[in-house]
């Protein structure tokens, strides 16, 4: 349920109502917007039944969600989600590129990535410690020496590290050394790790499932902010169509639909969506210019030596000339890069 308040309404009257939604044993969120500022409601509505919050002074009206989702709704907040990391916002006018290797290899080539993309413009630095194979056979990740090696990289560079995180068992680690925890398409619904994630005190980077709708997207997003963080960003990373020609198939709409049923910062993910390096800056020109607020992209410096996923990873000099060419889009679209 969403309590709109009137545009005059005091501080007073906003903790007065708070209190009283509080009481009932429901959770009320306040957020404060340019034109009218909001107080969604999590819990039994029924309650309010006898409690007409109507009466109360400062409110303008009361409305139902109707969506499945609350929380993640565009309605139940005053304007958008703006995540601060550092001294980036993410969702905010600037677009975030997050770049890195698909995998954490070792220390040298992890730091040399990462000054070559610090240099070239990266905001955060990506790279997987945990990761997630189709075959048991094939290289894992290097676990906990993984995250110490991002933390060097940090260190060195100043960039924010973004990784995932497949393993409830996990959570509590990775969050020690993220700066943004990831959910990759294979745990989209992996709700029990969603609840982890939800509890924990950095955001999170939810990756669409390759067979999720964005219904289906925005309930997982539901369960992160549900259990207490609201910093969620949403990743589209390409879904399974017939198509054979890519990997997956980049669901551009996804980025105009999420932008107007959430409030939700909204990514995509060039190189998993298409799979081949060639694809990748086309993409990610084509998510900027739809209104994503950010990518999450995979670089290297040899892609061809690579660990994992080298077909899809750019060389650092394409790197440069994808930032290069986003900087002169994104003036078109109302942002920088
Ligand atoms: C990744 O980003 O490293 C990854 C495994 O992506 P996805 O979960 O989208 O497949
Ligand atoms: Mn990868």
């Amino acid at each position: 349920m969403i309590i709109v308040l009137k545009p005059q309404t005091s501080q007073e009257e906003v903790d007065h109502i708070m209190k009283k939604i509080e009481r009932l044993g429901l959770k009320p969120y306040y957020s404060k917007g340019e034109q009218a500022s909001i107080i969604g409601v999590i819990g039994d509505d029924s309650k309010l039944l006898d409690h007409p919050i109507e009466a109360i002074a400062g409110v303008e009206r009361v409305m139902p969600v109707l969506k499945p989702y609350k929380m993640a709704s565009r309605e139940f907040k005053a304007g958008r989600t703006i995540i601060s990391v550092g001294t980036e916002s993410i969702g905010d006018t600037k677009f975030t590129v997050i770049a890195g290797p698909c995998t954490v290899e070792n220390e040298e080539s992890m730091i040399r990535i990462a000054k070559g993309l610090k240099e070239r413009g990266a905001t955060f630095l990506r790279g997987g410690a945990f990761k997630p194979r189709t075959s048991p056979y094939a290289f894992q990740g290097l676990g906990k020496r993984g995250l110490e090696i991002l933390a060097e990289a940090r260190r060195v560079t100043g960039l924010g590290i973004c990784t995932e995180v497949m393993d409830v068992r996990d959570v509590e680690l990775v969050e020690q050394y993220a700066d943004i925890i990831q959910i990759g398409a294979r745990n989209t619904q992996n709700f029990n790790l969603l609840k982890e994630v939800g509890a924990a005190k950095k955001p999170v980077l939810l990756k669409r499932g390759f067979a999720t709708t964005i219904e289906e997207l925005l309930m997982s997003a539901e369960y992160i902010l549900s259990n207490g963080n609201q910093d969620v960003i949403l990743c589209e990373r390409g879904i399974r169509t017939f198509e054979t020609a890519t990997r997956n198939t980049l669901d551009i709409n996804a980025i105009p639909v999420l932008k107007e049923l959430t409030h939700l910062p909204v990514f995509t993910d060039p190189s998993h969506a298409t799979g081949k390096r060639s694809y990748v800056a086309a993409t990610s020109y084509a998510s900027l210019a739809a209104g994503a607020d950010g990518v999450i992209l995979e670089a290297h410096y040899d892609p061809e030596s690579a660990v994992t996923d080298g077909v899809q990873t750019v060389s650092l000099e394409t790197f440069s000339e994808i930032m290069a060419t986003l900087g002169r889009i994104a003036p078109a679209v109302g942002r920088t890069v």
